[in-house]
């Protein structure tokens, strides 16, 4: 087949594939989704489902919670929260704009609980979801919240996963919530159509190895509770990868080059397809879109 049919072709089933996936996410089946808790330290928990890891802090002012996953899981989500604290939940903080992790926001604002985020979530969001679903409170910079004994600070940090990616740090129980600028199961995902990028992952990370201390625990929003070494050993990766890439860019090899040379082929085992990391990669090194 000649190659423009093909060009063609693969636009076609990009397009097909924009279009289907909200539909399938939207009437993705999640019967079969269980609401599993997790203590991690103090007042923290985290809720393991489909979609991001819900970060919770639980006590006697009731509950503030880290993302909400899907709306069809809303109220599996709730009962799973009230086998912990009987309380209120009183704020919702996103740790980003994705739909595994603001599903539910609909939901909860009807419920009446407050929602937090960056001004940039809430930007991103407004283009796509009801009022309800909406942060009510939004920073550019950190908020503190002061409940249950604990210290839940919230700070934006660089362009990263997204353009409005926030760190949550439970500083008395020492558990830093990353969203997915952080995680254990992949690459970076690195949304660039969303503003993220791969100076700012790298910035990202930066700060919160210097924000964590050898005990902190770090809940990644894909994947299993993490210490500070685990978050160096992740951005090590990227500088590794980006190190043998800026020679291949440098020398004028194309994007299917430098794929071709598999400069993640240390790291493929552990966290899979390395496309879309790399195209993002080479993207930003080379300066082509
Ligand atoms: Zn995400």
């Amino acid at each position: 087949m000649p190659k423009p049919n093909r060009v063609k072709f693969q636009f076609i089933s990009l397009f097909a594939i924009l279009l289907i996936t909200p539909l399938l996410s939207a009437q993705q089946d999640f019967s079969a989704v269980e609401i599993v808790p997790h203590h991690v330290a103090g007042s923290f928990y985290y809720l393991e489902g489909a979609g991001g890891n819900i970060g919770l802090s639980v006590g006697e002012d009731g509950v503030i919670m880290i993302d909400d996953q899907f709306a069809p899981l809303t109220d599996k989500i709730i009962a799973a929260i009230s086998q912990l604290n009987n309380g209120e939940i009183r704020f919702l903080i996103n740790t980003h704009v994705h739909g595994d992790h603001t599903g539910g926001n609909e939901n909860m604002g009807k419920r009446g609980v407050l929602i937090l985020a960056r001004d940039e979530v809430r930007v991103r969001l407004s283009e796509q979801s009801p009022e309800e679903a909406l942060p009510v409170l939004t920073y550019n910079d950190t908020i503190t919240i002061h409940l249950n004994g604990e210290e839940v600070h919230a700070f934006s940090v660089s362009p990263a996963h997204t353009d409005g990616d926030s760190f949550i740090h439970f500083r008395t129980s020492d558990v830093i919530h990353t969203g997915d600028v952080f995680r254990t199961t992949a690459f970076p995902v690195i949304d660039t159509n969303n503003g993220g990028t791969l100076n700012g992952t790298l910035a990202a990370l930066g700060r919160l190895i210097g924000v964590a201390g050898p005990d902190t625990k770090i809940v990644p929003g894909h994947g299993v509770v993490s210490n500070r070494m685990d978050v160096i050993g992740f951005r090590d990766m990227i500088l590794d990868v980006k190190s043998r890439v800026e020679p291949m860019i440098a020398q004028g090899m194309s994007y299917d080059q430098v794929s071709a040379a598999d400069p993640t082929s240390a790291y493929n085992a552990r966290y899979g397809d390395s496309e879309r990391f790399l195209r993002a990669l080479y993207s930003e090194l080379s300066g082509q879109p």
